[in-house]
């Protein structure tokens, strides 16, 4: 793994490289309050982009607070997200997520990672998106862009997006962790490509685990 100092240079090259947090950037798939953005990170499961969007119009023509989605049943609220996939165990847990809300939080999202992630339905990934992107906080909310990049230059060495996560936590100076994110994200889709990166255009290509790997082979 990459040591501290190696960490703040790859940090430093990816901001002079990538876009960071704009006013353009939208918060989980575009949705304008923070109900909204937990209901759209929870259909955006296993989903592509696309299919989350047609689930998110359905549903929020339905409803677009926790009392009048819980006044849905299950089955409402399923056909209306048939779209994103899963969509049986996606509206369970609309309905679990939407009762919890009201019943612990009188129906207002919290802003502590621990009580999101006490919610139903809510992992560490939807957590740190509503938190960075709803509540404007330095967290870098790992998606699966981030938690390649990170894991092939060796900025972490994680299994799982929630690992890399907490690694990045401990590891990423506090400069870099407002717009770490989008930095990281827009380097996944630009340059460190899932199939064929482009390596040969990369400014942390010195630094990189995973190409050293590879031209030592
Ligand atoms: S050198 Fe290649 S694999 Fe490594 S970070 Fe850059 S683009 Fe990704």
């Amino acid at each position: 793994m990459l040591d501290e100092a190696a960490t703040e240079q790859v940090m430093r090259r990816l901001a002079a490289a990538m876009p960071g947090r704009t006013r353009g950037a939208k918060g989980p798939k575009g949705q304008p309050d923070a109900f909204r953005s937990c209901v759209a990170c929870i259909l955006s499961a296993q989903s592509l982009d696309r299919n989350t969007h047609a689930a998110t119009r359905n549903l929020f023509a339905l409803a677009k607070t926790p009392q009048s989605m819980l006044a849905l049943d299950e089955s409402a609220i399923a056909n209306a997200i048939r779209a994103c996939g899963l969509y049986n165990i996606k509206a369970r847990n609309i309905r679990a997520f939407c009762a919890a809300l009201l019943d612990r939080h009188q129906g207002t999202v919290p802003a502590t990672r621990a009580q999101l992630m006490a919610l139903p339905g809510i992992g560490r990934k939807c957590a740190d998106i509503v938190l960075s992107f709803v509540f404007g906080m330095d967290v870098i909310a790992v998606d699966t862009h981030v938690h390649r990049v990170c894991n092939r230059i060796g900025l972490t060495h994680a299994k799982t997006a929630d690992q890399t996560a907490s690694q990045l936590e401990q590891r990423v100076p506090v400069w870099a962790r407002a717009d770490g994110h989008f930095w990281l994200i827009q380097f996944g889709k630009q340059v460190c490509r899932a199939q064929r990166p482009r390596c040969a255009q990369c400014p942390v290509a010195d630094q990189c685990e995973w190409l050293a790997g590879h031209r030592s082979r």
